[in-house]
C-alpha cells in the first residue's frame, strides 16, 4: 500500500515539471554564455552582439548591487535565460507569439520579461537594435521584474519604471 501511494505521489509531481521545461523560444541557432544566474543567448550574426553582451553584464552587476539578493530576501530560486535579439526578431509576432501583445496595445518592444510555465526558470528578452541608453534602461527594468518575481512582490510596472530611472540617473547612463 505504501508503495502505491508513493508511486501516485511521484506521478503527480513529475508530470507538471516535465511539461514546464519545454522552451517557448527557438534557441537552436543562438550561441550561449553561462553566467550562473543568467544564461545569455545571442546571435553571432548580430553586429551589436559583443557590445550588448558587455552592456548586459554591466547592467546585471549594477542591478545586483542595488537590490538585496539573499536567501532571506528572496522567496524562490529562479534562473533567467536572457535573449539578446535584433529588432526584427524580438518584434516578430510569429517568433514571439507566446507574448501577450494585446496587453500593451501590440506596440513594438525594447524588452520583455516572460514567466514561462516553469518553477525555476524565466525568460528575459532585450532588443539589441535599441540605442545604448534605451538598452541599458530596459535591462534594469526587466531585471527588476525578475527581482519582483523572486521576492514574491508581484509584477507591476510603476516600481520597475521608478527603479530603472533611479539606476539610470545614478550611473549617468540613460
Ligand atoms: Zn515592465
Amino acid at each position: 500500500m505504501h508503495y502505491l501511494i508513493f508511486f501516485i505521489f511521484l506521478l503527480a509531481v513529475s508530470f507538471p515539471a516535465k511539461a514546464a521545461d519545454v522552451p517557448v523560444f527557438d534557441r537552436s541557432d543562438l550561441s550561449t554564455i553561462n553566467l550562473g544566474t543568467s544564461t545569455i543567448y545571442f546571435s553571432q550574426s548580430d553586429e551589436n552582439h559583443k557590445e550588448m553582451i558587455d552592456s548586459y553584464i554591466q547592467s546585471f552587476s549594477r542591478f545586483s548591487q542595488s537590490v538585496e539578493l539573499t536567501d532571506r530576501s528572496t522567496c524562490k530560486d529562479i534562473k533567467i535565460d536572457v535573449f539578446l535579439l535584433e529588432n526584427n526578431i524580438i518584434n516578430d509576432r510569429d517568433d514571439m507569439s507566446f507574448l501577450d501583445w494585446e496587453s500593451w496595445g501590440d506596440k513594438n518592444i525594447w524588452g520583455a520579461y516572460f514567466r514561462i510555465n516553469s518553477q525555476n526558470r524565466r525568460e528575459l528578452f532585450l532588443n539589441t537594435s535599441a540605442p545604448m541608453d534605451v538598452f541599458v534602461e530596459s535591462s534594469f527594468h526587466e531585471l527588476y521584474h525578475w527581482y519582483q518575481d523572486i521576492t514574491c512582490l508581484g509584477l507591476s510596472e510603476a516600481p520597475a519604471r521608478e527603479f530603472s530611472k533611479k539606476l539610470c540617473g545614478l550611473h549617468n547612463q540613460c
